[in-house]
């Protein structure tokens, strides 16, 4: 009979969680569908950001790496430009609110090579604008591939319109090496935030790209595919492959934060908090919808509720 009761309270506790979760899932998804836009004047640009147009900035990392922001829209996206000598990449091309391709035109006229850092919805929006696209050769992107063309599925990274497909021209490997030109880049695989994710190091620069993996402001440990497990590995595996001074360039910031650029310290402090999370000595600032862990003063990480 306790068994029974127990079982049952369980699972109405269960069905309450996956509520809470859909809420949470649902107003994500409401963000999609409403126009969040800020209204320019309200922006708060980062130090050397600059207004290209009325939607996106530009930020000159250095003469040949280029950050390309979206500060209006809701998420503050940042889509990664790098130069090499005979072609470019283009790391994310945000949610594809605005064609992000006359802002890439303006900057080089190399051949560009689109990828993105994962495949939520906020990040893929403008690739099928380029004829170029590479991705990461790994399962989870693979299943969604049919004779080249990626089309995401309903269920991956909140959407529930699909976005538009488009043709994969290369494949790279995780670990792989890219030579885009008198500049190597490396590809690290790193589930955690989404089982596909991809960050590139540009060890001679020492600048690390993160995608959602690290950023100033929310991290989101609770999207279909999130991981605390992957999120723990994939960071310990990040901090072995730099050397300690990288900066990071996460795909996102905050209104409190701008700029999207993090120190290499920052995933030292994520460690900390996701083994104390996973170890239970770390309070939650907050339960119910979700879980909020502080992270440090720039990052809080979003959990599920179980
Ligand atoms: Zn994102």
């Amino acid at each position: 009979m306790v068994a029974i009761v127990e079982i049952m309270l369980r699972n109405v506790l269960l069905l309450a969680a996956s509520l809470l979760s859909l809420l949470c899932i649902g107003v994500i998804a409401l963000g999609y569908f409403v126009t969040l836009d800020i209204d320019q004047n309200d922006v708060v640009l980062a130090n050397g950001e600059e207004w290209i147009d009325d939607w996106y900035t530009v930020t000159a990392i250095d003469s040949t790496t280029f950050a390309i922001g979206e500060p209006r829209y809701w998420q503050r996206n940042y889509n990664y430009l790098l130069l090499g000598k005979e072609r470019a990449i283009l790391f994310d091309t945000g949610p594809g609110v605005r064609n992000i391709k006359p802002v890439v035109d303006k900057l080089t006229n190399l051949p560009v090579t689109v990828v993105s850092s994962h495949p939520h919805y906020d990040h893929i929006g403008n690739n099928y604008r380029f004829p170029q696209n590479a991705w990461l050769d790994v399962e989870p992107i693979t299943r969604e591939v049919e004779k080249n063309i990626f089309q995401p599925s309903y269920t991956r990274g909140f959407t529930i319109r699909n976005m538009p497909s488009f043709e994969i021209t290369e494949w790279w490997r995780p670990d792989e090496q890219i030579d885009i030109g008198h500049r190597e880049l490396t590809l690290y695989f790193v589930p955690g935030h989404e089982a596909a994710s991809l960050a590139i190091h540009d060890p001679q620069r020492k600048y690390l790209f993160t995608g959602d993996f690290i950023y100033p402001g929310w991290l989101v440990g609770f999207a279909p595919t999130s991981d605390l497990s992957d999120y723990l590995d994939s960071v310990r595996f990040l901090i072995a492959q730099i050397n300690g001074n990288e900066t990071l360039y996460g795909a996102h910031s905050d209104t409190e934060h701008p700029s999207p650029a993090l120190p290499s310290s920052a995933l030292n402090d994520l460690e900390k908090a996701l083994l104390s999370i996973k170890a239970g000595t770390l309070e939650p600032e907050s339960k119910i919808p979700i879980k909020i862990y502080r992270v440090n003063e720039d990052m809080d990480i979003y959990l599920p509720p179980l």
